[in-house]
């Protein structure tokens, strides 16, 4: 039987040099899936994946730079080492045209060399998208940009990842009771409208029965000012965990 595990590729923001851009790339139904991919993250994913053709599946939670940028360096990467194997990108509306754009401005001409092919699938809140053995579900949160949360379903665990922003009521709905949720908690509390925080995502575990929870995304700063305050918050609350690079949880 199959477990779910993810590996962390970045934990900090988009500015955060010493933890890089949050990404993870999860294992779940046999399959890889990459989930969102910022300017940190090609680098960290060669290294610890050496073949061409691992990777199924990307997702992208919005069009933010440290969640998308990374792009056109993966692409590129895989075509020099020789992937052939079907790419497939999972996100909102657009996918498809936001990624020939920044292909074309980081490599004008590239996309037309690709020795693989890209289809992408653009998922609507309230529908489910099924791919093998994987359900994707999405809601938007509250960000400045349009952002879609992800439940991730391989039926027999169930992930969420926030990519950005504050969750929503529909949020607690889609994560309610889920193995693990992947939240962005930039802030100690709710101080700015679009983004997540430490505090409000303990609320949102304790209201969606969460049964872990990892904080991810946190303005750099604030995770060095808080630093105390981290540790006793992981002592009082066992379930909650502050991964790092390279930590790797398995959902058994
Ligand atoms: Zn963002
Ligand atoms: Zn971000």
């Amino acid at each position: 039987m199959n477990c779910m595990e993810v590996h962390f590729l970045g934990v900090g923001e988009a500015c955060d040099s010493r933890h890089g851009n949050t990404s993870a790339l999860v294992t779940a139904g046999g399959c890889k899936i990459l989930l969102d991919c910022g300017f940190s993250v090609p680098h960290r994913f060669f290294g610890i994946c050496k073949d061409p053709d691992c990777l199924e599946y990307i997702w992208i939670s919005h069009f933010h730079g440290d969640h998308f940028f990374g792009l056109p360096l993966l692409l590129l990467r895989f075509w020099e080492m020789g992937r052939t194997r079907r790419l497939q990108l999972i996100g909102q509306e657009r996918l498809q045209e936001k990624t020939m754009t920044v292909l074309e401005l980081a490599y004008p001409g590239f996309a037309k060399k690709l020795s693989f092919p890209l289809q992408f699938h653009s998922v609507q809140p309230g529908i489910t998208l099924e791919l093998e053995q994987l359900k994707f579900q999405t809601t938007p949160t509250t960000h400045s940009q349009a952002n879609l949360g992800l439940l991730l379903d391989d039926g027999r665990k169930r992930l969420y990842y926030s990519g950005d922003g504050r969750p929503t009521a529909e949020v607690i709905r889609l994560a309610h009771g889920c193995d693990l949720a992947l939240h962005e908690a930039f802030t100690w509390e709710d101080s700015i409208p679009n983004h997540g925080s430490v505090t409000g995502c303990l609320q949102l575990m304790e209201k969606a029965g969460i049964k872990q929870l990892a904080l991810l995304h946190i303005e750099r700063k604030t995770r060095q000012n808080r630093q105390k305050a981290l540790v006793k918050l992981l002592k009082e609350h066992p379930d909650v965990l502050l991964p790092v690079e390279n930590d790797i949880i398995h959902l058994d």
